[in-house]
């Protein structure tokens, strides 16, 4: 370990100050994923802002359906939460299906959209890696890349994003609120990751003293019906190999409405539009899935060990789709 100062904010402006005014400040709420990178000296913050005592516990109903999720409520109470379930059971089941139940308890909303990859080669300090010393190299691209990424890769990086939680909320089309050392604002979940170009060690849209104070759901009556696939090595507790979150509304056979997101594929949590308008007026049932899964991986570019990732990603999406929409063929 390195010294590092650390100290326990009272409010939000208290955080926010003190991370503003020292970079490289990181906050920690749960310390599953941050606590983890400070011992095996992947990340070395200067000063960590325990921002536990912070009021953003709660999960609302606003006043329009909307659901606010405050950004310290724990993976396991949202996972369980009735209307969670109820309305958008995709992100219940993308949240169970991450980690293990001990990690949910202490996990954070926040922090699990902001976790770090699980690329082998990150978390090894011996070797070459653009994201945690830029400009380095990139290890896997010719190394052992079986759980990398096939969508929105880079020459300098292909690493995955972790988060199943996220996939979730790209298909809802979640809004991540932030409170900064300028005040608040908002940022459509679809812009808060950044792909990797030739910067993979910059991952989202936050500035040094950002906070992100909750996520907001919006209301989408047809994700009732929604659900998230994740095909894995070990049921127990593993990162994906690729997933799948999909809602659908079909009325007599047909597709009026659709939302993808694709896990495990992608240097960001990944929705497939084109896939989503594909399916738009189409008859539901398997010939059609098969179409929109082609179309949904149709730019995957595969390395030397993941090349059987687009037929597995689709395989999952068309599972998903044949769950949530049935087969009218
Ligand atoms: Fe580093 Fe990204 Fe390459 Fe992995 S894929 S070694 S995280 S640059």
């Amino acid at each position: 370990m390195f010294p590092f100062t650390f100290i326990k904010a009272k409010n939000n402006k208290e955080a926010i100050t003190a991370a503003a005014n020292n970079t490289g400040t990181k906050f920690i709420g749960g310390g599953t994923n941050i606590v983890d990178l400070m011992k095996m000296n992947i990340e070395k913050p200067p000063q960590l802002v325990d921002i536990t005592s912070l009021g953003l516990k709660k999960i609302e109903v606003l006043s329009n359906g909307n659901i606010l999720i405050g950004a310290l409520v724990k993976n396991s109470d949202l996972a369980y939460d009735a209307t969670i379930i109820s309305k958008y059971p995709m992100l219940s089941k993308a949240l169970l299906s991450g980690a293990s139940p001990q990690l949910r308890n202490m996990a954070t909303t926040g922090g699990n959209v902001l976790q770090r990859t699980r690329c082998y080669y990150f978390f090894d300090t011996a070797t070459p890696c653009n994201k945690r010393e830029p400009g380095s190299g990139c290890s896997a691209i010719k190394g052992y890349n079986r759980m990398h990424a096939v969508l929105g890769t880079s020459s300098s990086c292909i690493a995955t994003h972790p988060s199943d939680m996220s996939v979730a909320m790209a298909a809802l089309d979640a809004i991540v609120h932030v409170e900064g050392i300028n005040g608040e604002r908002s940022i459509n979940f679809l812009d808060f990751h950044l792909l990797p170009g030739d910067t993979p060690e910059k991952e989202n849209v936050l500035q040094q003293g950002d906070l992100i104070t909750s996520i907001e759901i919006p209301s989408l009556p047809f994700a009732s019906n929604s659900t998230y696939i994740k095909v894995r090595d070990r049921a127990s507790f593993e990162f994906a190999l690729a997933s799948a979150a999909v809602a659908l509304e079909v009325s007599g056979g047909t597709i009026k409405n659709a939302r993808i997101a694709l896990g495990g594929v992608a240097t960001k949590p990944w929705r497939a539009k084109e896939a989503e308008q594909y399916l738009i007026g189409k008859s539901a049932g398997t010939e059609t899935y098969k179409a929109a899964a082609s179309v949904a991986l149709k730019d995957a570019t595969t390395y030397p060990y993941n090349s059987f990732k687009p037929e597995l990603a689709k395989r999952t999406l068309i599972s998903a789709l044949q769950n949530t929409g049935g087969n009218n063929e």
